[in-house]
């Protein structure tokens, strides 16, 4: 890795060996396993002496490329990929936590994330605290003998409420916790959490990396040493990414940097556009001087990201009327894709939570979510602007 080259080169340079037939483009290997030359080198792939791949359920060319640009680009020292972002979340909290260990987070979170602390950890007697990331001076009076990672997102989902990462890395490091963020909304062009003292960095590399709605996928990186238990874990259990999706990820991250200046652009338009409209009761994007954390926002992101949310006059039956009118957009669950998605998380990814849970997640029930897409942004506004005039 050539560390004085530039995020956009190093997400098309970043590229493994080429084969006999000297492809420019990188080629799919689709293979379960893979040969030695001799029993000596055998022993020594196994050992992990040798930088040899073994099998595709510990490595792989495909994954081994993309997770070498994701490093790359998050500054990190290792990484490995998953079959999907949760199969990342997950194996990254049952490497690294054992019975009895405490984990510190946030109320506004990823909705299958949230399943995870409330139900599925508990099983093993894993417990979550949820605190509020306005209130951080309440951060101190929560941590036990026992707490052990502190897990964030930033901006949050469906939220758009931001960490004060620098903040947080001190935090963590002062009470040695482990701290993890998912950063799938900024992605690495965006933000990158190690630099403010994260340890790990989780992606659901679905959403922004892949960018056009066609494969799931999963990363953590950071710190080598993590990753090495990481990788221990996945290595036995069996949650990779597949060569496939890994080579169309790798692919992804070449156009990365343009697209999310488009889809940067394309949401703070939207977003002024609603913030000027009367049939909207507030909005909530970073790079909008209005958004409570703005001076966060600028310090610690290079743009706003392509997901705005917004409360609709009316509430909820005037939220589904406007769903209702909505013509071009798609109504979808999945974000960061190239076509603009518009969602109601309080019917929909968020609907396992009870109603006192998503009130306090800030999950209310006018609240819209939208992530720009690529289309022209006039396209968009129309598109918003006439299921607004229909649904009134
Ligand atoms: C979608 C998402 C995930 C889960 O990723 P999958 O690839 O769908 O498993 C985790 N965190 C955030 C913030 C997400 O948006």
């Amino acid at each position: 890795m050539d560390k004085a080259q530039k995020f956009e080169t190093q997400a098309i340079r970043q590229q493994i060996g080429t084969t006999h037939a000297q492809e420019h483009s990188t080629p799919l290997y689709l293979t379960s396993s893979f040969t030695y030359e001799d029993a000596e080198e055998m022993r020594a792939a196994f050992a992990g002496e040798i930088d040899k791949n073994i099998y595709s359920r510990f490595s792989n060319p495909n994954t081994e490329e993309f997770v070498n640009k994701i490093c790359a680009m998050e500054q990190a020292e290792a990484g490995y990929a998953f079959a999907s972002g949760m199969a990342a979340v997950f194996s990254t909290f049952a490497s690294l936590l054992s019975a009895g260990d405490h984990i510190l987070s946030c109320r506004s979170i990823f909705g299958s994330t949230h399943t995870v602390f409330n139900k599925i950890l508990p099983k093993w007697n894993i417990s979550t605290t949820y605190v509020d990331l306005k209130d951080t001076a309440s951060w101190e009076k929560v941590v036990t003998a026992n707490t052990k990672m502190i897990y964030v997102e930033t901006p949050t989902n469906p939220g758009v409420d931001l960490v004060d990462l620098n903040w947080l890395g001190d935090f963590a490091k002062k009470n040695n916790l482990i701290l993890v963020v998912d950063n799938c909304f900024a992605t690495p062009y965006l933000q990158q959490p190690i630099k403010h003292g994260a340890d790990l960095v989780i992606h659901s590399a679905t959403k922004f990396i892949d960018g056009q709605g066609r494969v799931l996928g999963g990363v953590t990186v950071g710190r080598k040493e993590l990753i090495d238990e990481i990788y221990a874990f996945s290595r036995s259990t069996g949650p990779a990414m597949s060569p496939f999706n890994a080579w169309v990820l790798s692919k992804s991250l070449e156009t990365l940097a343009v697209r999310m200046d488009r889809h940067c652009d394309n949401a703070l338009k939207v977003a002024q556009f609603l913030e000027s409209n009367d049939q909207i009761e507030w909005v909530k994007y970073p790079f909008l001087p209005s958004h409570p954390q703005h001076k966060i926002a600028i310090e610690q992101m290079s743009a706003g990201g392509g997901v705005v949310s917004f409360g609709i006059k009316g509430g909820l039956a005037r939220g589904k009327r406007f769903l209702n009118q909505i013509k071009m957009c798609s109504l979808t669950a999945n974000l960061g894709d190239s076509r603009t998605i518009v969602t109601h998380p309080s019917s929909t990814t968020h609907a396992k939570l009870s109603e006192e849970e998503r009130q306090k997640v800030g999950i209310t029930p006018e609240l819209i979510r939208i992530s720009v897409g690529l289309e022209h942004v006039d396209d968009i506004i129309a598109d918003i602007r006439q299921a607004l005039d229909l649904s009134i």
